[in-house]
């Protein structure tokens, strides 16, 4: 068992991908880790005892995370079917938590909530602020930690606003704490006036997104 080739073997939702040199074993006996690429995209070192043991490792710990997230969810009828069909259960989360930083849940019809989900976790916008702060993490650059996506009413609440999706939006942080309450033509209005610019804006990350696939 020792000397066995499982490149290219799937474990649950782990697909081993090729064994660790030895010289880069963590573990104090150097026991054999492969590293592992997980159904939802992350890459982790698994040891070869816990891919083929009794005890199996069947995820990065993703599954774990999704239990954890379907017995608290308060979201109807959502199995872990659903969520297995996002690539990123992370960004999944991401997205949840925002909106129901706005809408209460426990009433909510289960195709009403898939559309909020789906309609950001494949939009440009969402994606293009996420990926920009998920990267300056990966940078442990806190000084960005404004670039955060924070969900905002494109018509202020306080002015009619709902909460329909077509008036979600996401923002950095920092951009929707600026906007407050004016609507979104106020709001280019006065960035154009004063001239505003600001990396942690809107179109400053589009553009950037672009710069990035031009390269
Ligand atoms: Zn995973």
């Amino acid at each position: 068992m020792q000397g066995i080739d499982i490149t290219g073997q799937r474990f649950g939702r782990l697909v081993a991908i090729k064994l660790i040199p030895k010289e880069e074993r963590t573990w104090t006996n150097k026991e054999r880790a492969w590293l592992c690429k997980c159904d939802c995209g992350n890459e982790v070192i698994v040891r070869q005892r816990s891919l083929l043991g009794k005890r199996v490792t069947k995820s990065c710990g993703c599954l774990r995370k999704m239990d954890a997230f379907l017995a608290t969810s308060q979201v109807k009828n959502i199995d872990e079917n659903y969520l297995f069909q996002f690539d990123n259960f992370e960004k999944f989360l991401f997205i949840h938590k925002s909106i129901r930083n706005i809408i209460n849940f426990i009433n909510i019809d289960m195709n009403q909530y898939k559309e909020y989900i789906e309609y950001f976790y494949y939009q440009k916008q969402f994606n293009a602020i996420y990926n920009f702060w998920l990267n300056k993490q990966k940078e442990n650059n806190t000084f960005y930690d404004w670039a955060k996506p924070s969900i905002d009413h494109i018509v202020p609440k306080s002015r009619g606003g709902s909460n329909e999706k077509e008036n979600l939006q996401f923002l950095t942080v920092f951009e929707n704490l600026s906007k407050r309450d004016m609507s979104m033509e106020e709001w280019n209005d006065f960035k154009k006036k004063n001239h505003t610019n600001s990396d942690y804006f809107i179109e400053s990350i589009l553009k950037e997104e672009v710069m990035q696939y031009e390269n």
